[in-house]
């Protein structure tokens, strides 16, 4: 923060700039501590397949439940993680626990059930990544093609060689690879020719209102042709109205993620809500 305020090296104080600051070491240092109590709990959010209505993978959205028992969101603690490196073992915790609740989910009759793990760009520059990713599947006795890992476009805007290797191995183990928030990372499309990705999920600007907006529907309408020419799965992020999920089932696009089918949950609940899938034709409301 203050870099961006400091020209020629002059930081101009002032007191917004002293309460940030102080707001940033006790978020810190509650987040430390956060790690070494382990609480951090995985919540999981359905993928709808928009064809068939059926559940075939979900994502999981990590959650910090501090002392008050209260839920930090991950965009107030994701970022801080990431500065100061803490998100590297953030990371393994959130592994630990989709691992267990992998076998929970298998126990209900889901064998093939698919998870997705975000990565951000810090922790795939980490040389270990991929061997801790391993260490837990494996200790659970799980295939890593039951595993799906979400990168956002900023992986790819500089060319980092751990990066790259991470990504190729990853892939050479059986973990799929999908795209996340497609559109909106400033980068430019050359790395779709280094890496061949299973899925791409357009990010929830562009299917917002698409019954509406003829410009979401004409860039969403090419995306999808894009995708699926390149060979790839394409899921469309943010779905809350049933509108705009009939547009994109008509549009041929593969997967749907959004509040219309259900916000994120607890593993218990998502082990119940699996139970109905496929989902009755809509409208379809599911009350947890
Ligand atoms: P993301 O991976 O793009 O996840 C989608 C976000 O959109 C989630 O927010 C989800 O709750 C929200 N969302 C889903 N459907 C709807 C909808 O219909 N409408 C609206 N308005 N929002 C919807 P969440 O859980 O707050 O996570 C925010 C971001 O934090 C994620 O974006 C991801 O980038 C990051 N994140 C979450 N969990 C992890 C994690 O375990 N590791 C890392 N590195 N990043 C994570
Ligand atoms: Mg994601
Ligand atoms: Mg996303
Ligand atoms: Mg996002």
């Amino acid at each position: 923060k203050a870099k961006e305020t400091s020209r020629a090296g002059f930081i101009a104080y002032n007191a917004q700039l002293g309460h940030d600051y102080v707001q940033h070491i006790h978020l810190k240092k509650r987040l430390k501590t956060a790690i070494q109590d382990k609480t951090f709990v995985n919540y999981y959010q359905p993928k709808v397949n928009l064809a068939t209505r059926a559940i075939a993978s979900g994502e999981v959205l990590i959650r910090w439940r501090d002392k008050h028992g209260k839920f930090v969101p991950p965009s107030d603690f994701i970022p801080i993680a990431e500065r100061t490196g803490m998100i590297n073992e953030v990371g393994h915790l959130v592994h630990d626990n989709i691992c267990n609740d992998l076998n929970l989910i298998r126990n209900f009759n889901r064998c093939n059930h698919v998870l997705a793990i975000n990565a951000s760009v810090h922790e795939l520059r980490d040389p270990n990544y991929v061997d801790h990713l391993l260490d837990c599947t494996q200790a659970c006795g799980l295939p890593p093609k039951q595993f799906e890992i979400e990168v956002t476009e900023s992986t790819f805007l500089d060319e980092d060689y751990i990066t790259h290797n991470n990504l190729k191995r990853l892939q050479k183990q059986g973990f799929s690879l999908a795209l996340d928030d497609f559109g909106t990372g400033y980068s430019s499309l050359s790395y779709l020719k280094k890496i061949q990705f299973d899925t791409i999920k357009i990010d929830r600007s562009f299917v917002q209102n698409i019954h509406l907006c003829p410009k979401n529907r004409e860039i969403t309408t090419s995306l999808i042709k894009l995708f699926h020419t390149m060979g790839c799965k394409v899921v469309a992020e943010g779905v809350e109205d049933i509108a705009e999920a009939h547009v994109l089932r008509d549009l041929d696009c593969d997967f749907a993620q959004g509040f219309l089918y259900a916000k994120p949950m607890g593993i218990n609940q998502y082990t119940q809500y699996l139970d109905c899938s496929p989902l009755p034709p809509p409208p379809f409301f599911y009350e947890i």
